[in-house]
């Protein structure tokens, strides 16, 4: 059982425990069934929301370390730039690649990894509607981007999944449970989306940073045609801030493995 199951069974339970011990009122069911929906929403919209599975938010909080995470590259342009700058920092990242661009890229791919870089699942297509997919056509698109990882790695071993714009359902919880996946979010949003100033973006983590972090930036794009041209230079300034802080920036499974 997932824990949206425990969630909708305890809901039941207490409509039944209200219908048998009193007698039912508009209230007393408008209540129960409000607090599940907002549960429920809470679950699918907000990234770190425990309500379907277990999540990796973050790290442990008393290590010198964060992660830094790059979504829905590789790009052509902007990664390079990525990996030119962290080896300049001597700091370690990981990728949460869409599969189709590590197969339009898979040199970049190869160099992520020959960097010593960690590549991560953001599923094969990034559609934006599978958080409405059932759970065989789920399966299937986490397996296909893990697939497309592994060609690289080598490794038998699932790669750790981050689902499309953090969005979550019942149906990836069982995925997820069935297949044993950890599922990463994260604990602090760089806004690269939105924010195109290097400097604010790199002033807006710096400012909230904590040691244990696992912090979000995008070196691709879901969508033809876009770019994100302040990525790598907002990286510059956040590796130079982290190193000022004596924070070290390590891969999520590195980070992980220093509980
Ligand atoms: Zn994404």
């Amino acid at each position: 059982m997932v824990r949206s199951d425990a969630l909708l069974l305890s809901l039941l339970a207490v409509l039944l425990a209200e219908w048998l011990i009193f007698d039912l009122s508009v209230a007393g069911v408008l209540i129960p069934v409000a607090i599940y929906l907002i549960l429920m929403a809470d679950g699918v919209f907000r990234p770190a929301s425990p309500w379907f599975m277990p999540l990796v938010v973050h790290g442990p909080r008393d290590v010198p370390a964060v992660a830094m995470t790059f979504d829905d590259g590789p790009d052509a342009a902007v990664t390079p730039e990525v990996l030119d700058v962290l080896k300049s920092a001597g700091a370690k990242a990981s990728f949460f690649t869409i599969g189709r661009h590590l197969d339009a890229h898979p040199q970049l791919a190869q160099r992520i990894c020959d960097e010593g870089h960690e590549l991560g699942n953001h599923s094969y297509d990034h559609s934006r509607t599978l958080n409405f997919a059932r759970p065989p056509a789920m399966k299937a698109e986490i397996l296909r981007g893990a697939g497309a990882i592994q060609k690289f790695t080598g490794s038998d071993r699932l790669p750790l999944y981050r689902p499309p714009v953090g969005l979550k359902n019942p149906p990836l919880a069982r995925v997820a449970q069935a297949l044993g996946l950890k599922v990463i979010v994260w604990s602090l949003h760089s806004h690269d989306s939105r924010i195109q100033d290097p400097q604010a973006i790199a002033q807006r983590v710096l400012s909230r940073v904590k040691p244990g972090d696992i912090i979000l930036m995008h070196d691709g794009h879901d969508l033809q045609g876009k770019d994100r041209p302040a990525t790598a230079e907002a990286l510059r300034r956040i590796l130079q801030g982290l190193r000022e802080k004596g924070l070290e920036s390590v891969t999520v499974s590195e980070l992980l493995r220093q509980t």
